[in-house]
């Protein structure tokens, strides 16, 4: 399942997806597809504290929320697509994370920023939870959540960007053919593998990449 609250019923473990609330997809089915951006979220636009499953471990990276409302104002939709393992792990529910999303979408909503979807994917092989203890074509770097933002957002993944701090990030990039932003100190060594040292850093190259 990807969930991707839009409505949908949190915390039913179902095959389709749950989508975290606030999305207004604007694109009817007769529009042409966009370049949109997936977000990785924890090391790309929060620090990655490690299972950040309650609103009081969210600390926000400097410049993201600038960096998503530069996004924003270039009409450029904007996807959250995160693995968060923490729940088939038992760390905390589905529910948390719709709260830690809520609550980094208020604080985006301070700097001018929003989300158009926040999808995430609670499965993981070795989860001791047993409704999420598989594999799933959701989790990076498998394409599922990224697919599902397409079609929710009419994006148009060959020419969208997926921005994060793993290989499973560049992975996914990978296997949608979109274009990888690689965030961390070292850099990502791998051809046509773009990487900065933040989202900040980032933003300016890719808006300059998707005007063009
Ligand atoms: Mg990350």
């Amino acid at each position: 399942m990807t969930v991707l609250d839009r409505g949908a019923t949190p915390g039913a473990p179902a095959e389709t997806g749950v989508r975290d609330s606030g999305l207004a997809v604007a694109a009817g089915p007769a529009a042409q597809p966009r370049p949109g951006v997936l977000l990785d979220r924890d090391g790309t636009i929060i620090v990655d504290h490690g299972y950040v499953g309650s609103i009081d471990r969210v600390e926000f990276i400097d410049g993201s929320a600038a960096a998503i409302a530069a996004f924003n104002r270039a009409g450029i939709p904007v996807a959250v697509v995160t693995n968060q393992a923490g729940v088939a792990r038992g760390r905390y529910g589905i529910q948390d994370v719709s709260l830690v999303h809520k609550f980094i979408a208020a604080r985006l909503a301070d700097h001018g920023a929003h989300v158009d979807m926040f999808a995430f994917c609670p499965y993981h092989p070795d989860g001791v939870v047993e409704a999420f203890a598989r594999s799933s074509e959701d989790r990076k770097p498998r394409p599922g959540m990224a697919r599902a933002a397409a079609e929710a957002l009419n994006l148009d993944l060959s020419a969208s960007w997926v921005i994060g701090d793993r290989p499973e990030d560049i992975g996914l990039a990978e296997a949608i053919g979109a274009e990888a932003a690689y965030l961390g100190p070292g850099g990502f060594d791998r051809p046509g593998v773009h990487s900065f040292p933040s989202l900040a850093a980032a933003a300016p190259f890719i808006l300059e990449r998707i005007a063009a």
